[in-house]
């Protein structure tokens, strides 16, 4: 016997995205070891971890070396403690009611979006719109329900719903059946949003035609308009037909730290091959008892301490730190006289490129030119061309240097 690939894998195309920009800053910084490069590329945060969430952090790690208080595997779902703040702070503030059942402690939302997938049988049809967060139409392409990969770019079996500058960056609802639809709101990587009235429309949609929304809210920390919802389950009915997913990963600087969540209400339902109902929740449970041990403890803690009263205002600060760097990015390519969308209830910027240059072309430009490192638009799917996207996670000298290095340039 030989062990063969997964066919699938071979569907994959190009490199994923930030592989092959490393690539490139790589090969830059080789040729050019003394250049200062300032990154603005991958949506990694620079803040540290607040002094609450470190506290909390070291005790539990005590606590881990105390034969008193030590604790082993916990509950693949989560520890109560997290989850009973997470219902308290995050949802019934907005008027949302769950179970702690409900909720799912993980390790962060890529692996949600990557895995939720799983669940859903090979025929269905999933829709995202483009430009895309690219785990979304990855994985669905590694389980093989994307068909093969077409000239445009397009993958056959999957429909592409656009946002670009020409509509607003309000993707129309699909036209074609679909059975899964992948939002993220605020969106990356075009910062944009949506208000209540246009999310309903979706949660609507999603109503009428039997499909099941998968919402990304990993941004949500953010939204500072009223007119934006902070959950999809503030909209009448999303809890029928809605998964959300949050992170704590840039609301509080927990990239490399990892913790998430994800919300399954258990009204949510989906057809087995005899045409019964079934609920997602306990499908959900089953999968992460089977391949997921659960997130680590003093992970948890530390997660826990970011809704302390000291904890909310420290994250707060950094939040504002970020809005701060985004609002500046903004206010100087505007005055360059370039246009700009996103970055108001978002950390990110996307970009028109200059005299329809393409995307690839223009992050080359920034990064040998300016030395900036950008996320070229094409990456995130067909529609993100003509775009690059910028984060508003460096530090805000950087950021400002950034923003005089690119005003230097000729388009
Ligand atoms: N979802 C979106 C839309 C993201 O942009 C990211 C990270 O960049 C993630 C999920 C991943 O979050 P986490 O760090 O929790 O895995």
């Amino acid at each position: 016997m030989v062990a063969t690939v997964n066919e699938n894998f071979d569907l994959i195309q190009n490199n994923y995205l930030f592989v092959e920009i490393a690539r490139r800053v790589d090969e830059f910084q080789k040729q050019n070891p003394d250049v200062d490069l300032i990154k603005m590329g991958i949506g990694d945060v620079t803040r540290p971890l607040s002094k609450t969430v470190v506290k909390a952090f070291k005790d539990a790690v005590d606590e881990m070396g105390n034969a008193d208080t030590f604790r082993g595997y916990g509950p693949e779902q989560g520890y109560d403690f997290l989850i009973e703040k997470i219902i308290e702070n995050d949802y019934e503030p907005l008027g949302v009611e769950l179970k702690n059942s409900e909720v799912f402690i993980s390790d962060g939302a890529k692996c949600d979006t990557g895995n939720f997938q799983e669940l859903f049988s090979q025929d269905n049809i999933i829709a995202v719109t483009d430009p895309v967060y690219p785990v979304y139409v990855d994985s669905n392409v590694m389980a093989g329900r994307s068909g093969k990969p077409q000239e445009d770019g397009f993958y056959e079996n999957i429909v592409y719903l656009p946002a670009t500058a020409e509509n607003d960056f309000i993707p129309e609802l699909p036209k074609e059946d679909v059975d899964i639809i992948y939002l993220c709101y605020p969106n990356n990587p075009t910062g944009t949003t949506l208000t209540y009235d246009q999310l309903k429309q979706w949660v609507d949609y999603a109503k009428e035609n039997d499909a099941l929304i998968l919402f990304d809210a990993a941004y949500e920390a953010f939204i500072k308009s009223d007119d934006v919802p902070h959950s999809i389950y503030e909209i009448e009915g999303a809890k029928d037909v809605a998964i959300e997913f949050k992170s704590y990963s840039k609301v509080a600087g927990f990239t490399g730290t990892r913790c998430a969540y994800c919300v399954v209400p258990e009204e949510v339902t989906i057809k087995n091959s005899k045409g019964e109902d079934v609920q997602l929740t306990p499908l959900w449970n089953r999968r992460q008892s089977t391949k997921f041990n659960g997130v680590s403890y003093p992970v948890q803690k530390a997660a826990e301490a970011i809704y302390t009263p000291e904890g909310k205002k420290e994250i707060q600060e950094d939040l504002d730190y970020y809005v701060k760097n985004a609002q500046l990015i903004r206010q100087s390519l505007e005055d360059l006289g370039l246009d700009v969308y996103g970055g108001v209830d978002s950390p990110y910027i996307w970009v028109k490129t200059p005299n329809g240059i393409d995307s690839w072309e223009f992050f080359d430009i920034l990064l040998n030119d300016a030395n900036v490192v950008s996320t070229p638009g094409a990456g995130f799917g067909p529609s993100g061309e003509g775009y690059i996207r910028l984060t508003a996670f460096n530090t805000y000298e950087k950021t400002k240097e950034a923003m005089e290095r690119i005003a230097q340039l000729e388009f």
